[in-house]
C-alpha cells in the first residue's frame, strides 16, 4: 500500500501543493520540521472519524472487560500524560486545547497509540513484556503524540486520496448512521494499520524526544525503548514493530540527537526542584 503511495501519487502531490493545500501543521521548536505538508483533507473529518473509532474501541474494549481507566497502572501512565501536555504548545498551540484523554487496554498486544484530539492508547502488553521504566513510557507517548501533533495521519488519509485510493472522505464523514461504522473501519485502517513514512517516523522521534526531554523524562529512554523492541523481535506479534522501522535503524539517529534535547530535560530537572 504505501508503494502504491510512493510510486503513483508523488507527482501528483506535488503539483497540488503548487495549488494550495500544503503547509506545516506545526510551529517550530528545538527540534521541529519546517516540512511542508499535504494537508488535502479537512482536519474536521479526521478528527470525527478518528473519535469514532476512539469510541469503538473502547466500547469493544469495554465489553470485553480489557477498559481499564482507573488504578494503580492507569494512574501510572496517567501522571506521565499530565507531564507531557503542558508541552505540546511547544509545538502547536491549539493542541493545548484538545481533550486529552488516556485508555488502557488489558491486552497482551506490544502498541500504542495517539489519535487526533489527544485520545491516546496504551496496551498493557506494551508496558508488562517491556518492563518499561516511566522514562521509556514517556518516550512511547512522545512519539505518539507527535504523530498526532504533525497530524499525519491526516497527511496519510490526503495523500491517499490524491492517489485517487480514498475519493470520498467528506462524504462519508458527512453521513450518518450505518456509514459510521464504514467511518471509523477506515479511520482504523488508515490511521493505525497503514504505516507511516519513513519520513513522518523520523519526525515523531524528533518531536518526540523534545517533548519528553522538556517533561523532564530522559531522553536517553529512546534508545533503550528501541533497544527492548529489537530484543523482542517477532514475539510482539503484530502491533508497533510492524508499523515501525526495524528499532536498529532509529538507534543512531535518537542517540546523534541527545546533544541538542539534553539541556531541555536538564532545564525540567531543575523546574522541578
Ligand atoms: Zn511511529
Amino acid at each position: 500500500m504505501n508503494r502504491l503511495i510512493s510510486r503513483g501519487a508523488l507527482p501528483l502531490c506535488a503539483a497540488v501543493c503548487l495549488l494550495a493545500a500544503c503547509a506545516s501543521s506545526t510551529k517550530s521548536s528545538v527540534m521541529g520540521s519546517h516540512r511542508s505538508q499535504l494537508l488535502l483533507v479537512s482536519a474536521q473529518s479526521v478528527n470525527q472519524s478518528s473519535l469514532q473509532y476512539y469510541a469503538q474501541q473502547n466500547a469493544d474494549a469495554r465489553k470485553k472487560g480489557e477498559l481499564i481507566t482507573s488504578g494503580p497502572e492507569y494512574s501510572r501512565v496517567y501522571t506521565i500524560m499530565q507531564r507531557m501536555v503542558p508541552q505540546v504548545g511547544v509545538f502547536r498551540d491549539d493542541a493545548m486545547k484538545w481533550k486529552w484523554e488516556l485508555v488502557l487496554i488489558n491486552e497482551d498486544t506490544v502498541n500504542a497509540h495517539v489519535m487526533a484530539d489527544g485520545k491516546i492508547t496504551f496496551y498493557t502488553g506494551l508496558i508488562r513484556k517491556l518492563n518499561l521504566t516511566d522514562d521509556e513510557i514517556a518516550a512511547v507517548m512522545g512519539h505518539e503524540i507527535s504523530h498526532a501533533l504533525r497530524e499525519h495521519t491526516r497527511e496519510k488519509m490526503s495523500q491517499q486520496q490524491a492517489a485517487g485510493l480514498l475519493l470520498a472522505v467528506g462524504g462519508a464523514v458527512a453521513g450518518a448512521g450505518e456509514g459510521t461504522m464504514q467511518v471509523a473501519g477506515l479511520a482504523k485502517s488508515i490511521a493505525l494499520d497503514l504505516p507511516f513514512s519513513r519520513g513522518m517516523e523520523a519526525e515523531a522521534d524528533e518531536f518526540g524526544l523534545e517533548l519528553s526531554a522538556r517533561a523532564g523524562y530522559n531522553p536517553q529512554a529512546a534508545i533503550t525503548l528501541w533497544d527492548k523492541m529489537g530484543k523482542l523481535g517477532g514475539g510482539g506479534g503484530p502491533g508497533f514493530l510492524s508499523t515501525h522501522p526495524a528499532p536498529g535503524d532509529r538507534k543512531a539517529t535518537l542517540t546523534a540527537m541527545q546533544p541538542q534535547v539534553w539541556p531541555l530535560y536538564q532545564a525540567a530537572l531543575q523546574n522541578r526542584r
